[in-house]
């Protein structure tokens, strides 16, 4: 089932969300609605607190920028270690029509669990590493725009 994303400024987005207790059939079907939501509006990535639900879910797929990449969904994600600094430019389903460079750690590791509550640890680069901090993110609150300054951001 396809879910409504919740658009800037939305006081929503900027809370901070709570850690998954137990990855159960009720997370299963967020992350399939997510998947789902996510294709529907063309995005790369998509974090729970985007369609309203204030828990540790992330699912990202960037096979449009890199094909070799599989789409995975993350539970309770948590970067455990950064490498390097590197600028690029981001959107934001929440925020329409607007894109700006975000400096992002060039590297990361990333911890969680998987959709069926199996731990997962990763490391990864480029549209990956950028994909995972700019979701993971959303769980503390955080958009991509207050990562830059104001007049870096600019309406497509
Ligand atoms: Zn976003």
């Amino acid at each position: 089932m396809r879910r409504n994303i919740l658009v800037y400024p939305d006081p929503f987005l900027a809370r901070k969300a709570a850690p998954v207790t137990a990855v159960d059939d009720r997370v299963r079907t967020l992350i399939r609605d997510m998947f789902e939501t996510m294709y529907a509006a063309e995005g790369v990535g998509l974090a729970a607190p985007q369609v309203g639900v204030g828990k540790r879910v992330i699912v990202v797929d960037v096979t449009p920028v890199d094909e070799t990449i599989a789409p995975m969904a993350l539970v309770n994600p948590e970067i455990v270690d950064r490498k390097g600094s590197v600028l690029g430019e981001e959107g934001c389903l929440s925020v329409p029509g607007v894109q700006g460079e975000v400096p992002r750690a060039e590297t990361v590791v990333v911890r969680g669990l998987d959709e069926q509550g199996n731990p997962v640890h990763l490391q990864a680069e480029g549209i990956l590493s950028r994909a995972l901090q700019h979701e993971i993110d959303h769980l503390d609150g955080v958009l991509f725009i207050d990562r830059i300054p104001s007049a870096a951001a600019t309406a497509k």
